[in-house]
């Protein structure tokens, strides 16, 4: 068992990813973002998932204009309404393209309204569970194949403290970041025996995004880690040196 200390102490080498096929949800914005910069920074091929497909350009552009980076791939998909024909399709155009898969980070998230169960609306419900809880699913069922072909594969999760614990006010978003830690459990266990594929999750604690900025609108954001703080946690749970952990939650910014 590792502890969440262990992810503050890495320091990544020069070329930790070099050769790893990392795919990246919401890459366009945020956490998401940053990872994706910074994993391709460390030689790791990006697929960039996520809505808006401008934003995954912007993206591709900065991840071309590193030195020495290897050309990433753009996958548009709106996490919402994918079905699981998406998904295999997917899983089709990624065999043919890559062949395997090194890692996925389940990163992009629905935030929801912040309102009692009372008012919560039906929609709103379904449209977090769906992307913060059923697209990791499906996603992760649809590229199984591919990632038990990879020598190391990794699964993270994106996890929440109100995942952890609930607070009042946090809907559907704290339900559904719940269930995110139990598949991520699940599929732990299910693969235990297996010797080239884990999960874990990660919280990334209190982190200046528009996801942030939209839960805690009072907040100065200069109080809050930037993304880029954080991404060699995240790069932890992706390297090679990560070969102790499996259905383990992680907090970025664990508290002394
Ligand atoms: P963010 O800046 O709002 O970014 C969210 C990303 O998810 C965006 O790239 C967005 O794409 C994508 N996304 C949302 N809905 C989608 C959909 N239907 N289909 C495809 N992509 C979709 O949020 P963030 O703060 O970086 O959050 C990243 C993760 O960390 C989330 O899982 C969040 O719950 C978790 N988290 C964040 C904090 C924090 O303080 N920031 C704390 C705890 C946990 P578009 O930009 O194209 O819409």
């Amino acid at each position: 068992m590792l502890d969440s200390h262990t992810l503050t102490q890495y320091r990544p080498q020069a070329e930790s990813l070099r050769g790893h096929i990392i795919l990246i949800t919401g890459a366009g914005d945020g956490i998401g973002k940053s990872a994706a910069l910074n994993f391709a920074r460390y030689g790791a091929t990006i697929i960039l998932v996520g809505k808006t497909l401008a934003k995954l350009e912007v993206v591709y552009d900065a991840i071309e204009a590193i030195d020495n980076s290897a050309t990433p791939a753009i996958f548009p998909l709106n996490l919402e309404s994918a079905s699981e024909h998406d998904y295999t399709s997917m899983r089709d155009v990624l065999s043919k393209e890559f062949g395997h898969l090194d890692g996925i980070l389940h990163n992009a998230g629905e935030l929801g309204p912040r309102t009692p169960i009372e008012n919560y609306s039906a929609a709103a419900w379904q449209k977090v569970m769906q992307v913060n809880v059923t697209a990791p699913f499906l996603m992760t069922k649809a590229l199984l194949p591919l990632l038990k072909k990879s020598k190391h594969a990794r699964i993270v999760f994106t996890g929440s403290s109100v995942g952890i614990k609930a607070r009042a006010y946090w809907g559907a978003y704290a339900v559904s970041k719940a269930a995110t830690e139990n598949l991520m459990a699940l599929l732990a266990d299910e693969f235990e025996a297996s010797d080239n594929i884990v999960f874990n999750s990660i919280n990334p604690g209190g982190t200046r995004t528009s996801m942030r900025a939209a839960a805690y609108p009072a907040e100065d954001p200069s109080t809050v880690s930037h993304p880029d703080e954080l991404m060699n946690r995240y790069l932890f749970l992706f390297s090679k040196e990560n070969n102790a952990s499996n259905g383990q939650q992680f907090d970025a910014q664990p508290k002394n």
